[in-house]
């Protein structure tokens, strides 16, 4: 299947080509008929299998056909990155056409919200927000979505973690009842079901890969005390040719800790996590975007959504709290068919967590053996006697130490 047997315009045509996208990804060959055909939608799919753009090129595809001269489509998206990045994408998408666009987001300066507010007022075609923000606009009595047609929500299961239902239902009590409604989340625990319910109008169903790490990652861990982590993610970085490498960790002191104990180790290290502010976040992601940064060090704030191209290998440092984010952090890397390597370290008190996250996953991820130089890691709980395999000494070059 080609992007032209849609049928979309041809200045969309045009930007696909310019972005090097030659075919659609499953779920934009399920979803882009039904929402052409103003459908709603609700969608399992996690990203990296191409969800932003599934949505996005027939709102775009609506918009360039109607020129509307109100707000005519609102997404809203958990976090500042995930909204930032799917208005980037929708600026590549929409870049032959006179679509225009605004994110709104929380953490910036006053001169932003006036931006924002002059966005609203004017009537952009497509906001992208997060809820907390959006709903201060509201509140500000100068939104006017009763033009209305699309109403995206992007990974809702995330939001309703959040604590958002209750604002998202609001933002749904203002808009118009004939409009287009999507939700796409990676999980379907029953409160989405409920939500669904309430805003959404006998939408097609589409289910792509439900929390399964995409085809390319090759996954394994390692039994591991505390005290082995640093040392073994050393050994990883040198032993390992990678030159992008996202290490997770569940908490900022432990990020800011590893960061610390890499930077002395000479390793090119940076970090990214809640208590910096938007524009030092953006700096960070784009020095390691362009490779200025080899290792990045995260929580779970990078884990969705953020689209970084050939990230080679993902270190999770710790085993996530929610199985689902492990799915989340591994497809950081591995994005849109190409490969990559995800390794999770795992301490005695996180087997158990592991071992639900092999269930979810439906398969058991093989654990490496520790290098001799670290001593013996702990026993597999449940298997002690399973023979570890080894598969992590391929190269002996590894990211840049800063000299
Ligand atoms: P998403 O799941 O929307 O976050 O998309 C994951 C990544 O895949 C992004 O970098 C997209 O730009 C890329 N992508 C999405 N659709 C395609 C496609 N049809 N061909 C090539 N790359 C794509």
């Amino acid at each position: 299947m080609k992007f032209e047997d849609f049928a979309l315009d041809t200045s969309i045509i045009q930007s696909l080509e310019a972005m090097g996208f030659e075919k659609p990804t499953p779920i934009q060959e399920q979803a882009i008929p039904i929402l052409l055909d103003h459908r709603d939608i609700i969608g399992c799919a996690q990203t990296g299998t191409g969800k932003t753009a599934a949505y996005l090129l027939p709102v775009i595809q609506h918009i360039a056909q109607e020129s509307p001269q109100h707000i005519n489509t609102l997404i809203i998206a958990p976090t500042r990155e995930l909204a930032l990045q799917i208005d980037q994408q929708l600026e590549g998408f929409a870049y032959f056409t006179p679509v225009s666009s605004i994110a709104i987001y929380g953490g910036r300066d006053g001169a932003s919200f006036e931006r924002e507010k002059k966005a609203l007022l004017k009537g952009a075609d497509i906001i992208i927000a997060t809820p907390g923000k959006f709903i201060q606009h509201l509140n500000l009595g100068y939104v006017d979505l009763s033009h209305l047609k699309h109403f995206i929500l992007d990974e809702a299961d995330r939001m309703l973690d959040m604590g958002f239902f209750e604002d998202i239902m609001r933002i749904a009590s203002k808009l118009p009842k004939q409009r287009q409604t999507l939700l796409f989340s990676a999980t379907m625990p029953p409160k989405i079901r409920t939500m669904a319910k309430k805003i959404l109008i006998d939408p097609a169903q589409i289910n792509i890969a439900i929390s399964k790490p995409a085809e390319g990652v090759f996954q394994a861990a390692f039994n591991t005390f505390d005290n082995q982590k640093v040392p073994l993610i050393e050994h990883l970085l040198t032993a390992k040719q990678v030159s992008s490498v996202l290490i997770f960790c569940s908490t900022k002191r432990s990020v800011k800790q590893i960061q610390q104990a890499l930077e002395d180790l000479k390793f090119s290290v940076s970090s990214i996590h809640s208590d910096l502010d938007q524009s030092e976040r953006e700096k960070v992601l784009l020095g390691f975007r362009n490779r200025q940064i080899n290792v990045l060090v995260a929580t779970d704030i990078v884990s969705r959504g953020i689209d970084i191209e050939d990230i080679g290998l993902i270190i999770n440092y710790d085993v996530p709290r929610d199985a689902e984010d492990y799915v989340h952090r591994i497809g950081r890397t591995a994005r849109a068919e190409s490969t990559g390597t995800a390794i999770t370290l795992i301490n005695p008190d996180d087997q158990y967590k592991f071992r639900k996250i092999e269930k979810l996953i439906g398969r058991s991820i093989s654990k490496g053996q520790l290098p001799e130089q670290l001593g013996p890691g702990p026993r597999s709980k449940s298997n002690p006697q399973r023979p570890q395999k080894d598969n992590f000494h391929r190269s002996k070059k590894g990211p840049k130490k800063r000299s």
